[in-house]
């Protein structure tokens, strides 16, 4: 037997919920790529993204996903040869890095276990040590889906500054823009990017990377350039240039109606629901890890991100939790990757959530520890819900 029927819930940490609104965006005849329309459309969303960074800087679009994104931002702003530090805080930072590698980057991990944050002191210090600025970038990433991790950008921009060191500050936004502040300028941030299909609401496909002046500097010296990615080429006059060839048309559709239900709600409105839900799930997390097995993966409650909650499952295997939700509830939850890979589960709050979707996954949740004997402190939707009719008031 099973409750599944009916609308899945899809409570993973990318692709996320893409509205009903986005999808029937898209849905529509392909348009002439010559078009005013589409050449309006492409103007409206590079100023949406620049003023959703928080940057007077350009934003590129790319036909692409995160990854590419963060190919994009290399190869704009790194030669052969260079060296960059990558600031370890769970499995992302330190894949982008790998990328770099792969493309004759020298690169330095700043290690860091995988339950914290980043440092910013460490940065400081390491910064200290490098007399001759050996370093040329410093990659970090804000929210860290594989670990649940927050990261203070500001915190690394003024450890940078300490340090007086010249290094470029990049930053991986994918899991977070769109769900908390996010401020380019304000922080210092030299080269930001990020992908549609989380915070943004859109389906997968397109990355974005914001750039400061500081940033186009060091692009004109880049030894890594490749034609694809080109920040000077896409540059060009003509509307082909902006994405190197044919503009990703529906998504961009898709993409112009999620900005505007974004920017409707307004981005801080849209930073409390994210940060009030996310409050609701640790009160179920808190809860139910009095059982003993189910615990937070970071450990300081300021450092876990309003985007997703990540809980590690000791003593035995999350996949029967996983397995119940699905099939017998109609829920997804998202599996634990890298270091927490048959060690946790993931529940994502990011994008297009509210009370219900959140409420349904926790309760999902609930129900498979309930059916499946696992020790859990009962009361995990209960204190959810207590929480949010404080908060939200009549
Ligand atoms: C999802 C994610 C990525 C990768 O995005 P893809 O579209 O899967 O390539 C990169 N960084 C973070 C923080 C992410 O959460």
């Amino acid at each position: 037997m099973s409750v599944r029927h009916g609308r899945e819930v899809l409570s993973i940490p990318g692709p996320t919920t893409v509205p009903d609104e986005v999808l029937q965006a898209m849905q529509r005849p392909a348009i002439d790529i010559y078009s005013g329309s589409l050449v309006k459309l492409t103007e409206s969303l590079m100023a949406d993204m620049s003023r959703i960074f928080a940057t007077r800087g350009k934003t590129y679009i790319y036909a692409a996903n995160g990854h590419g994104g963060w190919e994009a931002a290399f190869t704009n702003v790194l030669s052969r040869g260079d060296k960059i530090l990558v600031l370890e805080s769970g499995r992302f930072a330190i894949g982008w890095g790998e990328m770099a590698k792969m493309m004759g980057v020298e690169i330095e991990v700043l290690a860091q276990d995988q339950r914290k944050a980043v440092e910013p002191a460490a940065v400081e210090e390491r910064l200290k040590a490098d007399k001759a600025h050996a370093i040329k970038a410093i990659m970090v990433v804000q929210i860290d889906t594989a670990s649940g991790v927050v990261n203070d950008i500001a915190a690394v921009r003024k450890a940078i500054d300490r340090a007086k060191h010249p290094t470029l500050l990049m930053v991986d936004t994918v899991a977070s823009l769109g769900t908390m502040p996010f401020e380019m300028d304000a922080w210092g941030v030299d080269v930001a990017m990020c992908g549609s299909q989380k915070g943004l609401m859109t389906p997968p496909g397109l990355a974005f990377v914001a750039a400061n002046d500081k940033a186009h500097a060091a692009h004109k010296s880049a030894g890594l350039r490749t034609m694809y990615w080109d920040w000077t080429f896409r540059q060009g006059e003509q509307h082909y240039m902006k994405y190197c060839g044919t503009p990703p048309e529906h998504l961009l559709f898709g993409l112009r109606k999620a900005l505007d239900l974004l920017l409707a709600e307004g981005l801080e409105n849209a930073f409390k629901r994210h940060a009030l839900l996310a409050e609701a799930v640790r009160r179920a997390v808190e809860r139910w890890s009095q059982g003993q097995v189910l615990s937070f993966n970071i450990i300081d409650p300021a450092k876990r991100a309003n985007s997703v909650t990540n809980v590690l499952v000791q003593g035995r295997d999350p996949q029967p939790i996983l397995d119940y939700a699905r099939e017998k509830c109609g829920v997804v939850l998202g599996v634990g990757i890298g270091d927490l890979t048959g060690k946790a589960f993931r529940i994502a709050h990011m994008g297009h959530v509210n009370a219900p979707m959140v409420i349904g996954t926790l309760g999902a949740t609930e129900m498979a520890l309930k059916a499946l004997k696992i020790p859990h402190g009962s009361g995990g939707v209960q204190a959810a819900i207590d929480y949010l009719a404080e908060k939200v008031e009549a």
